[in-house]
């Protein structure tokens, strides 16, 4: 019996010792278990992170162009409204018949083809016409006109009522005297704000009226003359008392980049209003 008892006893230890190597096994399986369950919980969260930040930057380029767009957004709704050019003061000449003088300081010592360009900027009356589809202004039927020199674009106007006198016969020359109404230096000197062109005029503020102007062409020695004649145009825009337009396009652009550098019918039709009496105004162009 004993024997037996001892047994049944070896026979409960043998059982006990094999649960135990079980209960082992099992423990073992389970870490292993937990690990790769670990292991798919890191997996999934750098998955998870690698989509937030692509959505984030995703989201952020989104933005971005939303806010280009509502940025850019004027160069969409600009031409329903129109380009615009503001004016400033006029020149009060009181008489058609006067003659407003343009001097020619001609410290740079250009060449004689570039001053004859610079005074054709103002004297010219050629006239050249654009198709309206060639400048994005409309349809390939219509066209616009654009003025070489002030003088041509002016004659086109100075037959109608104005409030204020345009000066209709110029007088272009050389010469070292401050005298004239307009004075053009062409210079050697580097702007330090990087201007190719400046005008400054003495105004009476009470009157809005224009007394002198001051042209200055820096670097003039280094620019070709029909450079030089562009600058001086945009210049002459601002001595008759035109300020910049909002067109990237139009000679008047706060830079000149635009492939037509002349007269714009926006810069005629400005000048008149401006001469009919709105002053320090803003024009909004037809086209
Ligand atoms: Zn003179
Ligand atoms: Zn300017």
């Amino acid at each position: 019996m004993v024997y037996i008892y001892l047994n049944k006893q070896n026979q409960n230890q043998e059982n006990l010792e094999h649960r135990l190597i079980q209960l082992t096994n099992e423990i073992i399986t389970t870490n292993k278990k937990l690990d790769t369950e670990l292991h798919n919980i890191k997996k999934y969260f750098v998955v998870f992170l690698i989509i937030l930040t692509v959505s984030g930057v995703i989201f952020l380029y989104i933005f971005n162009q939303n806010q280009t767009f509502i940025e850019g957004g004027h160069f969409v709704t600009q031409p329903l409204i129109g380009d615009s050019i503001k004016t400033g003061f006029t020149w009060h000449l009181y008489d058609k018949e006067r003659v407003f003088h343009i001097h020619i300081k001609n410290h740079a010592q250009v060449s004689e083809q570039s001053l004859d360009m610079i005074k054709d900027s103002i004297m010219s009356k050629k006239i050249i016409e654009v198709n309206d589809l060639q400048l994005h202004k409309g349809p390939a039927t219509n066209s616009s006109k654009f003025y070489i020199g002030w003088n041509g674009a002016i004659n086109e106007i100075s037959s109608r009522e104005l409030k204020h006198q345009l000066p209709t016969r110029f007088h272009v020359h050389e010469s070292m005297s401050d005298e004239g109404d307009v004075t053009i230096m062409l210079v050697d000197e580097r702007n330090l704000e990087g201007y190719s062109g400046y005008t400054r005029s003495m105004v009476d503020q009470e009157k809005g009226q224009i007394l002198k102007s001051y042209i200055i062409i820096y670097e003039a020695n280094k620019l070709d003359g029909s450079k030089m004649a562009n600058i001086v145009r945009h210049e002459m825009g601002h001595a008759l008392g035109l300020q910049h337009s909002t067109d990237p396009d139009d000679i008047m652009y706060q830079k000149i980049q635009t492939d037509n550098p002349y007269i714009s019918e926006c810069n005629l039709n400005a000048l008149e209003s401006l001469y009919k009496g709105k002053k320090m105004s803003e024009f909004i162009c037809k086209k």
